[in-house]
């Protein structure tokens, strides 16, 4: 129906989470009709977050460098490590300014079902970081969602047999069940960090 670079650009637009056929079809007429620069901005921001950005070496945050800008920064509590699914889940928790530990990106949530096992996700790392030494608390700020807990109460088991010593919380409940991290507002997301619990 269309010209094969045009099929081409629906094709790639409309993998984008959120994006059906028409609205892909309705972005690629419009790169179409944008002037090349402008256009060619959007081709560029993609190769150089592709080409610059990987992840933190230690926690799995996104990084420019080896290390995250949050490990980089010598006044972070290095005693306390935040773990959370999404490099996208730090923001919400950084906004609160209740925070000044460390963070862990795990890359997920255990679900069986979608064949997603501890081996996928970055749970041997943490535990590595943790039985290394000088971590006093461990919070689980996975989300309220069926696969965030049960992500949460496989980690905090594993460390109660291997690292007795380091306390394990968990966010206060407050948040939204079922709800995304992403989502919380600051104010609900700082009273769910406050009232964190033993786990
Ligand atoms: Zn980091």
């Amino acid at each position: 129906m269309y010209a094969p670079p045009v099929q081409r650009l629906i094709t790639e637009l409309s993998r984008l989470p959120g994006i059906g056929t028409r609205t892909a079809q309705r972005l690629a007429f419009h790169i179409l009709r944008t002037e090349p620069e402008e256009a060619l901005a959007l081709a560029d921001a993609i190769q150089e977050v592709k080409d610059k950005i990987g992840l933190c070496e230690r926690c799995f945050n996104l990084a420019d460098g080896p290390l995250c800008t949050i490990c980089q920064d010598a006044r972070r509590d290095a005693g306390l490590i935040c773990v959370v699914e999404e490099p996208g889940d730090v923001i919400p928790i950084e906004r609160t300014h209740e925070y000044r530990g460390r963070y862990h990106v795990l890359g997920g949530a255990l679900s069986p079902i979608d064949g997603v096992d501890p081996e996928d996700l970055k749970i041997s790392e943490l535990y590595a970081r943790v039985a290394a030494g000088s971590i006093r608390e461990v919070v689980l700020a996975t989300n309220p969602t069926t696969t965030g807990e049960a992500t949460a109460l496989h980690i905090a088991a594993a460390l109660r047999e291997r690292t007795p010593d380091v306390a394990v919380t968990r966010l206060a409940s407050g948040l939204p069940v079922g709800a995304d991290l992403e989502y919380a507002d600051e104010v609900t997301l700082g009273k769910a960090l406050a009232g964190r619990r033993a786990l």
